[in-house]
């Protein structure tokens, strides 16, 4: 393997599935880990199996995400870039009646998933010489909002740690960085959210042009093909339509 690796994990739909597409196109050989592999295989499809490698993982697993580092092991080329972007929302419950379920699913994935991925990968990022790490947070990382507690707890977390592994890792070459976007107009994301397609639809109601996945995997490619030595620690994007959390501009 020549080329440098990405690991996209999320690669299955939405900004994960187009930040894969636009990171092979940027010239790095791609691997896709997500559970839905058949939506996988589809990506390699299209990417070419040359430049990219699908891989079933569950990022709330030790012994999946360990087979994650095995399969990028064996591709035997610099690892560059991990894209920690698995991760989600379950509910718009309050705080008084919300689901400890639904609490306990947004940390996993979002938190201790990026938590897991970091740490197995961490050892070939820095054997490359030149890695980095971008988190997909989201503006709900520094806002809350009401019915929003569990999604935005896991988001401040996630970026909690995002900032203290910068500070941890100063001196060493790896560059940390996060992306925290807006609203962006995913398939799945406010269906996971809600469980319900007109409650989902309702999200984007009006609003003239949300964020898409490859406005985001556009900011993706942006940072990381930033010299090494510039590291944008948080990047903040969201449609021009959405000024702030509670501020959307609907017609
Ligand atoms: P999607 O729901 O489209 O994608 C989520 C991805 O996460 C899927 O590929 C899913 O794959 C994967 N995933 C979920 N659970 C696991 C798991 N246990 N192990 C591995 N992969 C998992 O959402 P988006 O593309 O919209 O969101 C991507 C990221 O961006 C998330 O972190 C989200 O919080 C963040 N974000 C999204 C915003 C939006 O408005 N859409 C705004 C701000 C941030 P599979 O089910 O196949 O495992």
């Amino acid at each position: 393997m020549e080329k440098n690796i990405a690991v996209v994990t999320g690669a299955s739909s939405g900004i994960g599935a187009a930040s894969s597409l636009r990171l092979a196109a940027e010239g790095y050989h791609v691997v896709l880990a997500a559970r839905r592999t058949e939506r996988l295989q589809d990506l390699v499809d299209r990417i070419g199996v040359k430049d990219a490698t699908a891989v079933s993982c569950d990022v709330t697993s030790d012994a999946s995400v360990a087979a994650l580092s095995d399969a990028v092991a064996e591709l035997g080329g610099p690892l560059t870039l991990l894209v920690n972007n698995a991760g989600g929302a379950h509910g718009m419950d309050p705080v008084e009646s919300g689901s400890t379920a639904d609490w306990q699913w947004m940390y996993d994935v979002n938190v201790l998933g990026t938590l897991r991925v970091t740490q197995a990968l961490l050892p070939a990022l820095e054997a490359s010489g030149a890695g980095t790490i971008v988190a997909i947070g989201s503006t709900a990382a520094f806002t809350v909002y009401e019915g929003g507690a569990g999604y935005t707890a896991a988001k401040h977390a996630q970026n909690a740690l995002v900032g203290t592994l910068r500070l941890e890792l100063s001196g060493r070459p790896v560059r940390v960085m996060e992306i925290d976007p807006g609203m962006v107009r995913t398939e799945e994301f406010s269906l996971n959210r809600f469980g319900d397609p007109d409650k989902a639809e309702a999200v984007y109601a009006g609003v003239p042009e949300p964020l898409t996945a490859e406005d985001i995997a556009d900011c993706v490619a942006w940072v990381a093909t930033r010299p090494h030595h510039v590291n944008v620690d948080r990047l903040v994007v969201r449609p021009l339509a959405q000024a702030a959390q509670h501020k959307v501009h609907r017609v």
